[in-house]
């Protein structure tokens, strides 16, 4: 399958780790959009969050678990935000779910 996430999953993309085990992969987003910001992504291929069910659910359950302590482990000490774009009016551009985590400064209080 032609997905990007997926490469990087399997180690044919290089990608800069924060995490990884079994179940997801943590790594930092190449195209940075705050001092602190990385991706969360199950290692099991779901294109977004319009296909969470009961079978897959529990991986998402995971990767909420599993923030804080990432969190912690990037430098972040004050609070983060957490996004998942999903379908094209969202803007996905990597077809493999994924929530951004993004901290280290203030935060603009909006986005659209
Ligand atoms: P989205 O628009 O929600 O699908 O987010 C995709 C994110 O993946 C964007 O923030 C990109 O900067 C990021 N991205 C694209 N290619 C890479 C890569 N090779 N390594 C790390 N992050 C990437
Ligand atoms: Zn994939």
């Amino acid at each position: 399958m032609d997905c990007l996430f997926c490469k990087i999953i399997n180690g044919e993309i290089p990608s800069n780790k924060i995490y990884e085990d079994e179940k997801i992969i943590a790594f930092y987003d190449i195209n940075p959009e705050a001092k602190i910001h990385f991706l969360v992504v199950p290692k099991t291929h779901i294109c977004c969050a319009d296909k969470i069910d009961g079978s897959n659910s529990h991986l998402i359950a995971y990767i909420f678990e599993k923030i804080p302590e990432l969190a912690k482990k990037s430098g972040i000490t004050n609070g983060y935000r957490i996004i998942n774009n999903c379908g094209e009016d969202s803007c996905q551009s990597v077809k493999h779910i994924h929530f951004h985590v993004l901290g280290g400064e203030k935060l603009p209080e909006h986005i659209r």
